[in-house]
């Protein structure tokens, strides 16, 4: 039986992500009867919202609060056959305007780094690279070359576009060693940047488009958005580039039930598909999305379609998607959902093209 390859998940703590990001409740959920007192606490605070989803954000912040990536990676195992295998992806919180973190990024990194020397099959980790940081290049080719470190991570949402120029010496290097590069592509999501850029930097470079947002989320998105990627992949078509998420799963569902032509051209998902069928080593990971059941008939359909089933991958989104479902249901439902042939299609075949896998 060929092993199952979680494409897209995360082990980072609340000591990786910077203070003011994350609020009080981390310090609720460090103990047990802390956890019991959060749940509560909200279910006070929100009586309208339904009680599941008060008792999923308490496992989620309490997965969060855990010492060490190892912890959380090794609660992600237990969800798992003992074959399993995991791309981690870092993420780079340094730059994104919430002020420090208790552990800096390169901090994060060293850790995985050390976590690869114990895993070296189970787990390939990904460098989050943000262009704001000096000295990226010599940094992320010592994590590949050095530390085996599998591929590269994108978070435009954090405050950058994926074609800036800072990045390029990455995708040459990607592009060359055929490097997967995951970016994270989901509208309208809790993660961005937290500073408003100044007016010179409110014109977008490429369509002279002026951003009049007043919301930092929708600067988050302007960034994010699928149509950016159309000037990186014209100066790297080679590029083995996956859209995490789908576009999201609140776009997937528009796309799904809306009846609006112009809706629907503007959709993230639309776009994405889109990508997938204009560039030859495009992905897109069902992360997250996938925990909606609505959406697996979506999904199943793209599966029987022989111009993108070959580049759809499995991923959970692990522990964020816990603020949707438990693991073992994700895992277990898409694949009871998509059927064993499509499930091993995305979370074994297409994996191991992506992520370079020897066997
Ligand atoms: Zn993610």
């Amino acid at each position: 039986m060929p092993c199952i390859i979680n494409c897209h998940t995360h082990l980072f703590t609340f000591n990786h992500v910077p203070v003011k990001f994350i609020t009080g409740q981390r310090l609720l959920a460090s103990t047990t009867a802390g956890r019991v007192r959060l749940a509560r606490v909200l279910h006070k605070l929100i009586p309208w919202k339904d009680d599941g989803k008060l008792d999923r954000l308490a496992v989620f912040l309490t997965n969060g609060n855990v010492a060490s990536q190892e912890e959380v990676f090794s609660r992600l195992c237990m969800f798992y056959p003992s074959d399993a295998r995991f791309a981690v992806h870092s993420i780079d919180f340094d730059y994104m305007g919430a002020g420090k973190a208790p552990k800096p990024f390169t901090q994060q990194l060293s850790e995985l780094a050390l976590l690869k020397q114990k895993f070296p099959q189970k787990l390939y980790p990904f460098f989050c690279a943000d262009p704001r940081r000096p000295d990226l290049f010599e940094l992320f080719r010592r994590y590949i070359e050095e530390e085996n470190f599998t591929g590269i991570k994108l978070y435009p949402s954090l405050g950058f576009f994926p074609f800036d120029e800072r990045l390029y010496p990455l995708y040459e290097y990607a592009q060359k060693y055929n490097l997967p590069v995951t970016t994270h592509c989901s509208a309208s999501g809790p993660v961005f940047g937290r500073n408003i850029p100044p007016p010179k930097e409110r014109i977008h470079p490429k369509t002279q488009e002026v951003m009049n947002y007043s919301s930092k989320k929708q600067f988050g998105d302007h960034y994010t958005d699928p149509d950016n990627y159309l000037w990186l992949l014209k100066d790297f078509p080679q590029l083995k580039l996956c859209f995490a998420h789908f576009g999201g799963d609140a776009q997937c569902i528009k796309y799904y039930k809306s009846n609006d032509p112009i809706e629907i051209q503007n959709n993230w998902f639309v776009k994405v598909l889109k990508m997938l069928r204009s560039f030859p080593h495009t992905y897109s990971d069902i992360s997250y999305a996938g925990a909606d059941m609505d959406l697996l008939a979506l999904f199943s359909a793209l599966l029987h379609d022989r111009e993108v089933s070959h580049k759809v991958l499995f991923g959970s989104d692990y522990y964020m998607s816990n603020l949707e479902r438990n693991e073992r249901w994700f895992s277990m439902n898409v694949r009871m959902g998509l059927g064993e042939e499509s499930y091993m299609k995305i979370a074994h075949d297409n994996a191991v093209k992506f992520l370079n896998i020897l066997e």
